[in-house]
């Protein structure tokens, strides 16, 4: 296949760069670098089956050649509002990307006759009323809140997704990725797992938000690109939840951090996001289990294990 993936500078993106190229098909990488870097694509630039186009998915997107599928990844997906790459902090950009950005890329899948793949998000459900959370639950978002520019932007595509496929007969995916960390992260991001690693290798507190309670299920990268990779090929057209179900509250977590890397302080701070901070969050991974046959293998601790150098070499260059 001949693939474009949008966000191919970004965390997950470049992980699905490197892994469609070793299943042997051409990539074309789009991205305009605004919570990427072009670090995560370097060690592709000689690669002759991988072409990069800098370009905004908010704009008319033109791809010279044909192309079999089309993944649209480019996004911001942090919401800390402390970090320049929170979505709080680019709201028009992330309710453009999700809503003109889904637009474009699936009328470039329609022009190609390509199939379509959309990275949607846990963040669908909102602060979620059901527990775990199942691809049948319609969420609880709030419209209007903080997180709304990301979260509304996502079922918008999500619709837009479904539209093109009832109507245009265009044959479509939908990922809803639960909270996934690793390698490639940017140190500025912002989520709990960067966060927390970087303030544990400075020895710095680790900064715990509100009472700590709230709980969270993590991914690591390798198990989610392997669930991506088995939708793409799947013939499943109905969305797909891809995460770790191990659920674990942030406190907890600040806890296994500490075991792993010796004994940092655990700080609590106010909780400045607003009420749209989900206090639960779990995915209910059966059809994933049953259609796909996915499960996540790498466990927290492993994963944490295998993301740390990655933040320790980041944090030596700055
Ligand atoms: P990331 O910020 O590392 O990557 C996003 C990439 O998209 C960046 O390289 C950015 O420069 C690019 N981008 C953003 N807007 C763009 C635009 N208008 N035009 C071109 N490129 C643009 O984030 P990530 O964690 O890799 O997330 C990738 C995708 O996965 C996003 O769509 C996100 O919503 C989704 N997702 C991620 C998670 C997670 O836990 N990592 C969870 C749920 C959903
Ligand atoms: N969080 C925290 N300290 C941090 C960053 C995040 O306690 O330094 C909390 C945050 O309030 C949320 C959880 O960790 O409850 C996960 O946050 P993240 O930004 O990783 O993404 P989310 O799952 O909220 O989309």
């Amino acid at each position: 296949m001949r693939v474009l993936i949008t966000g191919a500078a970004g965390f997950l993106g470049s992980h699905l760069c490197d892994r469609l190229l070793s299943e042997g098909h051409e990539v074309v990488g789009m991205d305009n670098f605004i919570t990427g870097s072009v670090e995560n694509l370097a060690h592709l630039a000689s690669e002759d089956r991988f072409l990069f186009i800098r370009h905004d998915v908010s704009n008319f997107i033109f791809v010279p050649g044909k192309l079999d599928a089309v993944m649209h990844f480019a996004s911001p997906a942090s919401p800390n509002p402390h970090s320049p790459y929170g979505y709080v902090n680019l709201p028009i950009q992330t309710m453009k990307a999700g809503a003109l950005g889904t637009h474009n890329t699936l009328g470039v899948a329609k022009a190609h006759n390509a199939r379509f793949l959309l990275a949607s998000t846990s963040e669908i459900y909102g602060d979620p009323l059901e527990h775990p959370q199942t691809e049948s639950y319609w969420g609880h978002v709030d419209p209007i809140g903080e997180r709304s520019v990301y979260d509304e932007a996502k079922r918008f595509a999500e619709a837009l997704t479904m539209a093109y496929h009832r109507f245009h007969g265009l044959d479509t995916r939908v990922v809803r990725i639960f909270n996934t960390y690793g390698p490639r992260m940017h140190t500025d991001d912002g989520r709990v797992v960067p966060n927390f690693i970087i303030q544990a290798i400075k020895r710095e507190p680790l900064t715990v938000y509100g009472d700590g309670q709230q709980t969270r299920s993590f991914c690591y990268v390798d198990d989610l690109i392997e669930g991506i990779y088995r939708l793409l090929i799947s013939d499943l057209h109905d969305p797909v939840n891809i995460g770790n179900p191990d659920e674990i509250t942030i406190q907890q977590f600040a806890e296994t951090i500490n075991e792993i890397t010796g004994n940092s302080e655990i700080v609590s701070l106010p909780m400045e996001r607003g009420s749209g901070d989900p206090q639960r969050r779990q995915p209910n991974i059966s059809r994933a289990q049953n259609e796909l046959g996915w499960n996540p293998k790498v466990s927290l601790r492993e994963g944490i294990e295998k993301t740390l150098p990655y933040f320790r070499e980041k944090l030596a260059q700055a």
